[in-house]
């Protein structure tokens, strides 16, 4: 994979573009973002927010403490969050990257939050909770 990186929503309203390679790929198992997803994982992709650009005006925010989800005011599908204390990246959706599979997740976040019946049989590290530090030593 070589960027750009390009990606969307389900009916292309909102389209983004990076053109540096993501810093972070992972699963969260937080039910925050169960709740934001409605999917009972989610995964996402890190860049660094100002090598990422948007297109289109449909892009909607929802804010949340430190972290202001995005998506799509047209369709609804999620686009990214951003955490207020990591103010340098952005996190897609990894179902929003118009090339999924070039993104394979590197760890889970949030194990301490994974659903019962959720088995995934990989050797990737599993944090309990986030896996980024927030400098307040807080996560999300
Ligand atoms: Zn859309
Ligand atoms: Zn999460």
């Amino acid at each position: 994979m070589t960027a750009p990186h390009i990606g969307g929503c389900r009916c292309g309203a909102v389209r983004f573009e990076a053109s540096a390679e993501p810093h972070h790929v992972s699963y969260c198992h937080c039910g925050d973002c169960r709740r934001a997803s409605g999917a009972p994982v989610s995964a996402f992709v890190g860049f660094l927010a100002d090598k990422v650009a948007f297109t289109g005006k449909a892009l909607k925010m929802y804010e949340n403490g430190p972290v202001t989800r995005s998506f799509c005011g047209v369709c609804g599908s999620p686009i990214a969050y951003v955490d207020e204390r990591l103010e340098d990246d952005i996190y897609f959706m990894l179902g929003a990257m118009d090339a999924p599979a070039d993104f394979k997740p590197t760890l889970h976040a949030y194990v301490s939050e994974q659903l019962p019946f959720l088995h995934m049989s990989d050797d990737l590290p599993r944090h309990l909770k986030s896996s980024v530090k927030r400098p307040d030593g807080t996560a999300p």
